[in-house]
Formats: structure tokens, sequence, C-alpha cells
């Protein structure tokens, strides 16, 4: 079992006021708080051995590759590629999904089609339109119930000879719904496509494992796992990455450089051009000891607990109107209270420290479907209380009397 009230201790920021109120911090599918643990590590490099890697013979240098390698390594372990060139540094998610779809360009061609889910981020749509325009490629998507589910049915229909692609995420940022992506992954590759999966929300919550999944690509972002902005990793099957084109050129991802010709370094390194976040890297490996130390099945016992309370508290509340009621489902919450706009609730929750989310979550495909312009998002990870779920009922009470 966690002990929260000693884990809170580890994490500065939620012992601050906002507004003159103790912060309460349910923006957490945004992105998460950051372990002193983690903001020691960050303070280390930069008091202790900054500098360039992999191309200094001095000792900084040597000690900055070593770290930041060491954390490939741990990434590598966590996620359980078989070889830590498959894990690709990224600057987060979107970075990632777009490496790809680059590396696609070459690959696709008309009449060639990709399919997404209907539950996707922006993220995981942009950069598959951008690819379809380049390419003449045709996008398809799965379509979600009242519930906020795939509707798996309609899934098996839309794979053909011609589907190259499959884009999915693990997990929905807007509704919380667990994805089912072992079929996905399973029936798309009896169709013969590749799939690429989006984790910056399961990440947080689970513990992925690529081969298990049998998954071609997966990507994330340290900052929803307890590490800092501005780093993140892609997992690609060896095969892939070796067939993917690079993304960027410059300095650290060449062989050779010659005006005639250059060559291109090898895995991981190809993806890799220029200086990286090098302290964000080291970082990204301590916030996942940092959470493994935690205990990924305890993390989800407890957050589970929260969604269940917090569900049926807000459902006490008359007008309180939840999306997203899936049965597999991990710890964010979106609703609205009557026709209430969900950003005059969020501007009143601030004013009492509550930090929430209004809006349409970078998935506007979603709120199209519910007909809304946006929601109240609640979300919650293993550092936050009941009773921080009970002053926000309150709070929340007190706002939808302020604005009937
Ligand atoms: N996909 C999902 C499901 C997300 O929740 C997010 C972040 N909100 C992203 C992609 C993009 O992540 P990032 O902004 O870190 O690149």
């Amino acid at each position: 079992m966690l002990n929260i009230q000693e884990i809170r201790k580890d994490f500065p920021i939620l012992h601050r006021k906002v507004n003159g109120k103790a912060l309460i911090y349910f923006d957490n599918a945004a992105t998460s708080q950051t372990p002193q643990q983690v903001i020691d590590v960050i303070v280390d490099y930069y008091t202790n051995y900054n500098a360039n890697i992999h191309r200094g013979v001095h000792s900084l240098s040597q000690e900055a590759t070593d770290a930041y390698e060491q954390a490939r390594i741990k990434i590598q372990k966590h996620f359980n590629a078989k070889h830590s060139h498959e894990i690709i540094y990224t600057a987060g998610t979107t970075h990632g999904i777009n490496l790809v779809a680059n590396g696609f360009s070459s690959l696709l061609k008309k009449g060639d089609e990709i399919i997404v889910s209907a539950l996707e981020h922006h993220s995981n749509i942009v950069p598959w339109q951008m690819l379809c325009e380049r390419t003449g490629a045709t996008l398809k998507v799965i379509p979600m119930n009242e519930k906020g589910e795939l509707i798996l049915s309609e899934f098996d229909g839309l794979l053909n000879e011609h589907t190259k692609l499959v884009f999915v995420n693990h997990i929905s940022n807007a509704l919380g719904t667990i994805n089912p992506i072992e079929y996905i992954i399973e029936k798309a590759h009896k169709a013969g496509a590749a799939v690429l999966v989006d984790g910056a929300q399961s990440c947080p919550h689970l513990k992925p494992d690529v081969q298990a999944l049998d998954v071609d690509f997966y990507v994330c972002s340290a900052h929803k796992i307890c590490g800092p902005t501005g780093v993140g990793m892609l997992y690609g099957k060896e095969e892939w990455l070796k067939k993917l084109p690079p993304y960027q050129g410059g300095g650290e991802m060449i062989a050779e450089v010659s005006f005639e010709k250059t060559t291109y370094a090898g895995l991981p390194h190809k993806f890799e051009a220029g200086t990286p976040n090098i302290s964000g890297g080291i970082a990204f490996g301590a916030a996942l000891d940092y959470m493994n130390n935690l205990g990924f099945d305890a993390i989800a016992e407890y957050e589970n607990e929260l969604l269940v309370y917090a569900t049926e508290q807000l459902e006490k509340i008359e007008g309180v109107k939840i999306y997203g009621t899936a049965k597999e489902k991990t710890s964010v919450i979106s609703f609205n209270v009557n026709d209430i706009h969900p950003y005059d609730i969020g501007t009143i929750l601030d004013k009492m420290g509550i930090a929430v989310r209004t809006g349409h979550h970078c998935a506007q495909p979603i709120m199209d479907f519910y007909k809304i312009p946006g929601t109240i998002r609640a979300s919650f990870m293993f550092y936050n209380t009941k009773d921080e779920i009970d002053t926000f009922i309150t709070a929340l009470k007190k706002a939808v009397m302020m604005l009937s």
C-alpha cells in the first residue's frame, strides 16, 4: 500500500498556496508534478557535470554521456524493449509521432490507407492528415460509442489489404478510456499494417511491455510521468527504425559527411540530430526509478480508488453529466454541470486553489461527438487524496450555485 502522506512530502509544489488556498492539483493529465528526487538530478547535472555528450574526451563529457546512456537503458528496461537502440530520445510524444509520420512519407503511396481512432489527441490526428496530403493516402477513423469506447466491429470492417498503418492512443486524455490495444495490434498485424500507440496518458498509470504487446512504435512524454518537459521517447522495433529515413539532419546523426555524400549513424543516433535535452533524459530515467519504487500495481490500485470515489461524489451533484463511462478507464473524469460553461467553473475553482483543465483537451472530434464545446476535466495521480476530492466537491457545489 502507498503511504500517500509520505509521498506528498516528495513534491514541493503540493505545499504551495494558490490564491491564498492550499493547492489542489487535478490537472495531471496535462502534466504531472515533479518529485524532489527528480529535481535533484537536474540540479546535480547543472551543478556538477554539465557538458555535451558523445563527443568529448574530457571527464565531464564522459560523465554526462554515461548518465544519459544509463537513462536510455532504464527506459529500455522499463518498457521491456529488446535493445536499448530501439529507444529514441525525443522532445515528447508529439515529436515522436511526427518522426514516424515523416518517415512513412517515403513508404506510402496513393491508395494506401491509414486508420486512427475517434479518441485521438490532435497530435495523433494532424501529423497523419499531413502525411496523407503528402502521399495521397487516405485517413479512416474507428468510431466511438456514447460511453467513449471504440467500436471494434467497425474497426474490423476498416481493415483491408490497403491498410498500412494504425494509430491509436493507449488511454484517451479527454475521457480516460483505456483502449483495447492488444486486440487492435493483433488485428492490424493480421492485415499487414504497422501500429503506433500513443502512450502519453498510459505511462503514468501502467507499465507497458512493448515486446508482449508486439507493438511496432510506442511514444510517450516524460512530463506526464513525474519527469521534466521537453523530453520523451519513441520505441520502435529495430526492423522499422532501420527502414525509416532520418527525421532531421545535423550533428550526432551522421557517420561521415562530405559535400559529395553523407552517411548516417546507426541506431539510435540516426534519429537524434543535434545536442539533446541531456539533463532531461537523465531526469526521465530518475522519474521512472521513482515511479517503479512506488510500484505500478500499487499506483493503479490507489488511483482507481480515487476515480471511483470522485465519480460517486460527482454523480450526487444535480446536473452533473460525466462524459466517458467506459468500463476500462483511468483516473480522468470529464464532466459538465447543466449548461454552465466549463471555463466559468474552472475559473472559480482556481480562485479556490483548485487546478482543473477546461476546454476541448486537444481532442475536438470527441467534443463534436458529444456536441459540446468542452468539459471540465479532473485528473488524478497517486499523490492526490480523498480529502482533496472532498474539498473539490464542496468548491464545485459553491461554483455551481454562484453560476446558476
Ligand atoms: N497524446 C496524448 C493522448 C496526450 O495526452 C498528449 C498530451 N496532452 C499528447 C499526445 C501530446 O504530448 P506532448 O504535448 O507532451 O507532446
